[in-house]
């Protein structure tokens, strides 16, 4: 059983979501260590050098006095809602398909209401002109 904060080499272990991988800067070995080791003093398990775990970007030293257990629930909870998002992302892509469709369908159906009214325009003038004629005969026909 090796001590947590001990860096192991890569290719020997399942790397964590928790564990922070760096490369040995004596050695350059790929390494993996426990959060916990974060800015401590380590030897490489390659090489022997005594060489500092990196601080992982966005982590505190202060969040590494904050309790271990804690921590690891907060980085479970933020890696559920990541995929919580990215599952109501996708949701929202489909949805996006969706109503993409049904507005061409719109577009189709305006497209053929305006014809149809044009169509009804085009009968209705006809249907004027053909009054106003009919009109104009009975009128020419009284008169005489
Ligand atoms: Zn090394």
């Amino acid at each position: 059983m090796t001590d947590e904060t001990n860096p192991e080499e890569i290719d020997d272990v399942e790397i964590k979501p928790t564990d922070i991988v760096f490369d040995c800067p004596n050695c350059g070995h790929n390494l993996c260590v426990d959060y916990r080791a974060a800015g401590l003093q380590v030897p490489c398990s390659d090489c022997g050098a005594i060489i500092q775990v990196p601080i992982p970007d966005g982590m505190q030293l202060d969040d590494l006095d904050s309790d271990p257990g804690e921590m690891l629930q907060q980085l479970l909870q933020t890696r559920r809602m990541l995929v919580k998002a990215e599952a109501a992302a996708q949701k929202a892509g489909e949805k996006v398909v969706e109503l993409t469709m049904q507005l061409a369908d719109c577009r189709k159906t305006l497209l053929a209401v305006r014809a149809r009214i044009e169509t009804l325009q085009e009968a209705a003038d006809i249907a004027n002109a053909t009054r106003q004629e009919v009109i104009d005969m009975i009128a020419s026909t009284t008169a005489k």
